[in-house]
């Protein structure tokens, strides 16, 4: 048989935690590309959005040339996951943002900037899954919050897969909307990869590969 070349995953490497990315990318069996300029979007057939600020990731992304290209990828179904601040950048509507803030707009939903407040600027928590697609059986995620924006309003294609929280009973915190995956939280910083393991089944069906191993 022969092998089937790793599928191609981008990380936007304009700022924020790129490197934990890559490496939580390669263990579910990706090549990965950093993503500086327009010209590096060629041929990926995923993009990651890590945290960092979204404040500052929006306005690098204009300067860089990236907004465009990616906004159109986006919209073309490029399979894409943001965290945390890559969340924010993917959400419908952004609380708490600068004026001129921007997004891609593609999931449905509200998020609020630092929405868990000054007691829970950052903190350790879990995320229960609560759809199959995560693996609804099979127990809590570790989560990591750092600034984390909250999920206040979910709609119309966005489904949520995971809730803060053992009970799963607290606000969403993945989403997914079509080729579109979001986490308020950072799965790259734990050693759980169920997350990244979701995306990239996402990678691989959208660019019509076979499953990888699980
Ligand atoms: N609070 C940050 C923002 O608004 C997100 C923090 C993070 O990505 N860890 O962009």
């Amino acid at each position: 048989m022969v092998e089937e070349p790793a599928a191609t995953v981008g990380v936007l490497a304009l700022q924020g935690d790129v490197l934990e990315h890559e490496a939580a990318l390669r263990e579910v069996g990706a090549a990965v590309r950093r993503v500086r300029r327009p010209s590096d979007l060629a041929g990926i057939e995923g993009l990651v959005l890590p945290g960092g600020e979204s404040t500052t990731l929006s306005k690098l992304l204009d300067s860089s040339g990236l907004f465009a290209p990616i906004a159109e990828a986006v919209a073309e179904g490029l399979p894409t996951f943001g965290t945390c601040a890559g969340l924010i950048l993917l959400a419908a509507k952004v609380e708490d943002g600068r004026p001129d803030q921007r997004s891609f707009a593609a999931l449905d939903c509200t998020v609020r900037r630092n929405g868990y407040g000054p007691q829970r600027f950052s903190f350790e928590g879990v995320a229960e899954p609560v759809d199959a697609l995560l693996g609804a059986e099979t127990g809590p995620l570790p989560a990591v919050f750092i600034r984390a924006p909250l999920v206040t309003e979910v709609w119309g294609d966005a489904e949520v897969l995971a809730r803060e929280g053992q009970d799963g009973g607290g606000a969403p915190v993945v989403l997914r909307q079509r080729q579109v995956l979001g986490a308020t939280f950072h799965p790259e910083l734990t050693s759980d990869r169920r997350v990244h393991r979701l995306f990239m089944d996402m990678v691989r069906a959208a660019a019509g590969r076979s499953p990888g191993a699980r």
